[in-house]
């Protein structure tokens, strides 16, 4: 609680210094990879309760996105030109992580627009069809009357857990069936969907593990497991074998980047809410800057050109 109260003063102390300071003119060239989850044709999509609303981002939002950017001078790219990219322009790259099917919505923007997307895809979730175990919880929690800051506790803890650890807790809390998705908004697209979606000039699918397992709390052995198998069922599917890797939550170390090298993958992308300077000098933990549809896409997308940010700081 006293930590969202302190982000929430860094976040408007950020906006004040950067407007007062005149900073948010200074939007220096590189690559600034912004994140999304679901993209909902509606607002009121994010919030019916079947879902953690996360950041709510509506296809509408991101159209602002996508215009604010061409209209800053950045132009987009997919994963493969990253290495190669011109170091004095202004780059973006457009990425949905957890392969949802909601993210569907997004091809006829990039039709539109003619620019690439990203999508990290949860090859399990995409074959056995069972709901993301964070949504899960939220649905139950709410319906129980839990307060959102300790349903956000809740789900905190259970990350230093193994994905069959968190399963059974689940079903052990909410009944047998807890892990079945309740419609089009909580699920991962099918293997037919994902197969005529990545047919799309304008679509490149990224492994984002067979579980969303987040790889900090694994043994070498397991992460080996949860990437290969995910980059398998891909290649499997769309005929390509990905070259990204996006790592759930966010979360890597130095071992885990040098083991995603070992396993083929080129490159790495992580949460941490930077733009890069170019060139890229670790590709194995790009930054992206993820956006929130509870506050001003303009805004955000200012401050995260300027890549001025207190919060960033502290973080280092
Ligand atoms: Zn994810």
């Amino acid at each position: 609680m006293i930590k969202s109260s302190i982000k929430k003063i860094l976040r408007a102390t950020d906006s004040i210094v950067q407007k007062n300071t005149g900073q948010h003119r200074v939007d220096s060239p590189g690559l600034l990879i912004l994140t999304f989850h679901g993209t909902f044709e509606r607002s009121q999509d994010a919030y019916c309760g079947d879902v953690d609303p996360q950041q709510a981002i509506t296809i509408a939002h991101l159209r602002e996105a996508i215009e604010s950017m061409l209209e800053a001078g950045y132009s987009f790219v997919g994963t493969d030109s990253v290495r190669y990219l011109e170091p004095s322009r202004h780059w973006t790259m457009l990425t949905f992580d957890d392969g949802l099917a909601t993210n569907q919505l997004v091809l006829p923007l990039l039709e539109e627009f003619q620019i690439p997307g990203v999508f990290f895809v949860c090859t399990g979730h995409v074959e056995h069809q069972k709901a993301f175990w964070w949504d899960v919880v939220y649905r139950n929690r709410k319906r129980q009357g839990v307060s959102d800051s300790a349903i956000a506790e809740e789900v905190k803890e259970l990350k230093l857990l193994r994905m069959n650890e968190i399963e059974q807790r689940l079903r052990d809390d909410f009944g047998p069936r807890a892990m079945r998705v309740l419609g089009d908004l909580d699920r991962a697209m099918t293997v037919t969907e994902l197969k005529k979606f990545a047919s799309s000039p304008w679509v490149r699918i990224g492994n984002h593990t067979r579980d969303h397992a987040i790889l900090t709390v694994l043994s070498p052995g397991e992460i080996e497991e949860q990437v290969v198998s995910a980059q398998d069922s891909l290649e499997a599917w769309i005929g390509l074998r990905p070259t990204t890797i996006a790592y759930p939550n966010g979360n890597s170390s130095p071992e885990i980047r040098s083991q995603m090298r070992s396993l083929g993958l080129l490159q790495g992308q992580t949460v941490r809410a930077l733009k890069s300077s170019l060139p890229i000098h670790d590709l194995y933990a790009l930054p992206r800057v993820t956006l929130w549809g509870q506050r001003s896409i303009q805004d955000q997308l200012q401050e995260a050109r300027c890549g001025v940010s207190l919060i960033e700081t502290l973080r280092r």
